[in-house]
């Protein structure tokens, strides 16, 4: 979600400290189709990773995971989300977010982001994943890696009495003690009967700041995790937003239900990897 905003980190501050109207407490019965949609979500994602290889074009996929959303009975989240064409967003190395995918081919060692979201019964959920093509580099494995554990910080910190700012520190702190640049510009957000709903949740900020977290929030955590400045800008097609210094970027995403129990990741996958990989 694109902050609409000058200077984001003063903006983001600003409504951190405020009260923030608009968050929407899920019921169980609204949990329940968030997890549905979850489900679709990370099912769909899950046939696009086995999908992904040199040769198909990033259109391609955007038809897989039509044809997958349609046969499991969900509608996709972004297609005409203030006009977006697909539906999904690919975005290939340097790009960092809601690339349209297009003629573009993959070929052995690009690094694709995918970004899925799908709606049952009214509801949202929203995924991404970042997947090296073939062989890469241990440079371009370990930035993927530490986006994927930062993720999993933040997660860890999506609880009841903890605080939005908790959960943005967790992913910025883990995110610069490897050396990357965390991305200001775009954050994650509220989910529920809209794709985007407050609050905003940075990937970056203070422990102990912001909202406080309730039972029934939702919230889409996704850090997007530069190899060099954090500083992006935006392509002639008005979706596609890069790095500004050309380096490689990834992204991780998931749909969290904040629960008594806990933190509730509405679109695990199976078999996903979630702590350190051998
Ligand atoms: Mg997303
Ligand atoms: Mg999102």
């Amino acid at each position: 979600m694109k902050l609409e905003i000058d200077k984001p980190e003063n903006a983001v501050l600003e409504k951190l400290t405020s009260n923030v109207r608009g968050i929407t407490l899920k019921s169980s019965a609204e949990l329940h189709q968030m997890r549905l949609a979850g489900q679709v979500v990370s099912a769909v994602i899950e046939v696009l990773i086995e999908s992904i290889k040199p040769g198909i074009k990033a259109k391609d996929l955007d038809y897989i995971a039509a044809m997958e959303i349609e046969r499991l009975g969900a509608k996709p989240s972004f297609k005409g989300y203030r006009g977006f064409p697909a539906t999904i967003c690919v975005s290939f190395n340097e790009e960092i977010v809601h690339g349209i995918p297009g003629e573009r081919i993959v070929s052995d060692g690009d690094v694709l982001s995918l970004d899925v979201g799908a709606i049952v019964g009214g509801y949202h959920s929203d995924s991404a994943v970042t997947v090296a093509v073939g062989g890469v580099d241990p440079v371009v494995s370990d930035l993927i890696e530490a986006t994927r554990l930062s993720l999993e910080e933040g997660i860890s910190k999506a609880i009841v009495g903890g605080r939005i700012g908790d959960v943005s520190s967790a992913v910025q702190n883990f995110a610069e003690s490897r050396g990357y640049g965390v991305v200001r510009e775009y954050v994650g957000h509220g989910i529920g009967k809209a794709l985007h709903e407050e609050p905003s949740v940075p990937n970056f900020g203070d422990s102990g700041k912001g909202l406080l977290l309730r039972s029934g929030m939702v919230i889409a955590v996704e850090p997007m995790l530069n190899m060099g400045s954090w500083r992006t800008r935006v392509l002639e097609d008005d979706w596609t937003v890069v790095t500004e210094d050309g380096s490689l970027s990834a992204h991780f995403e998931h749909t969290i239900a904040i629960t008594d129990e806990g933190p509730e990741v509405l679109t695990r996958r199976n078999n996903e990897c979630i702590g350190e990989s051998g």
